[in-house]
């Protein structure tokens, strides 16, 4: 079954109140979707996390016209057919990015012409159900004690939602983060709460933090450090308790061997729109469990990447095994993003903070092309 055309489409929300984190503020959301059609007419459909516009020129001029007359169904084949035809100028980065959204792409597309599920080629389900953690409780403009009474309730409005797990941001100033990490906590004793510095501290900092989460009895630190200084991880660790989590700026199994070789990272977060794609994040996994090493995708972006992280978590043998293993926890972003909410006839049904794994064939989730429209920044096409 050959690839007859390659469609990206780049969609843009407008968000009423822009949000911020230690980085910066968002004020759109975009996603780059591409959209592979095969010689008989099955499709698939992949996203990509980072800049669109940068993906939708590497997608439509440099990796589609390679892809075009090729076996839809030969995922690895192709995935290495780009990464050699890239790879001495983009080891990584947003080529990477680009791939990984074909790659998702195509896990779909031949998910529907076997009539399975991503889960079941990924060799099938441990569970039909994964408890998710609400992503949320960034940053808006306003008085400091006004955001922490403002994050309280946020993350009081997960809990009554029924999510018994949620994430908060860290990385605004020392201070702060101390307040809200206590104030978070006196809230809500009974929550699983995971905090996020998307690496905004030094090694002295992150210490400093680390050691007020582990007395609230947070469950990962995540991003503590910047991804550049692998070494100060371990450091990181030999201080503190709590688990490092760490691996969304991260990507490949080449990038991940690096990373988890330190022996600082508990928790590995690959994004399946980003670190090379479904293909490459089970090879990730594969060498993860090597060393004992658990992975928790990391998962911004629309339904196509949550089902993509849904099926992947679903299909994941943890480490160690036991019989009463824990499910690892599904990233479920809960900042307004009418890109994921509004676009799918079929979507990642979540149920009082708990996912469905979805049951129809590849992502097993479907677009609205016609609502797809109103969003639509730029497409492309090219054909075989
Ligand atoms: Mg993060």
């Amino acid at each position: 079954m050959k690839i007859q055309c390659i469609r990206t489409h780049h969609l843009r929300d407008h968000l009423d109140v822009p949000f911020g984190f230690s980085q910066w503020y968002y004020d759109t959301r975009n996603t780059l979707w591409v959209e592979i059609v095969a010689e008989d007419g099955t499709t698939g459909w992949g996203e990509c996390y980072g800049p669109s516009e940068i993906y939708q020129s590497a997608i439509n001029s440099f990796y589609a016209p390679r892809l075009l007359n090729q076996n839809a169904l030969a995922t690895d084949v192709l995935w290495h057919l780009m990464w050699r035809s890239s790879l001495d100028f983009a080891r990584g980065g947003v080529m990477m990015g680009a791939m990984s959204g074909i790659d998702m792409a195509l896990w779909d597309l031949r998910g529907k012409a076997l009539g399975q599920s991503v889960s079941d080629l990924m060799g099938g389900r441990y569970a039909d159900e994964i408890p998710c953690y609400a992503t949320g409780m960034y940053f808006k403009e306003m008085p400091e004690a006004d955001l922490i009474s403002s994050i309280v309730a946020e993350a009081s409005s997960y809990q009554q939602q029924g999510f018994q797990a949620l994430k908060i941001k860290v990385g605004k100033n020392l201070a702060f983060d101390a307040k809200q990490i206590e104030a978070l906590r006196d809230a809500l004793p009974n929550m699983t709460m995971m905090a996020d510095s998307n690496h905004a501290f030094d090694l002295p900092e992150a210490i400093q933090i680390g050691r007020i989460l582990e007395e609230n009895d947070f469950s990962w630190f995540e991003e503590p450090l910047s991804p550049e200084f692998e070494g100060q991880f371990r450091q990181l660790q030999d201080k503190l308790d709590i688990p490092i989590a760490t691996g969304e700026c991260e990507q490949t199994r080449y990038g991940f061997q690096r990373m988890l070789s330190t022996g600082g990272v508990q928790i590995a977060q690959p994004d399946l729109a980003y670190c090379g794609g479904p293909s490459e994040a089970l090879k990730i996994r594969n060498l993860a469990s090597s060393m004992g090493i658990n992975v928790v995708p990391h998962c911004w972006g629309t339904m196509l990447n949550l089902a993509s992280a849904t099926h992947f978590i679903a299909s994941g043998y943890r480490e160690p095994g036991r019989k009463e293993t824990p499910s690892p926890l599904l990233e479920y972003d809960r900042t307004p993003n009418a890109l994921r909410d509004e676009l799918f006839e079929v979507p990642v049904v979540v149920r009082d903070g708990i996912a469905q794994v979805p049951t129809g064939p590849g992502l097993g989730v479907i677009v609205n092309e016609e609502k797809m429209q109103s969003f639509v920044v730029n497409q492309t096409e090219i054909k075989a």
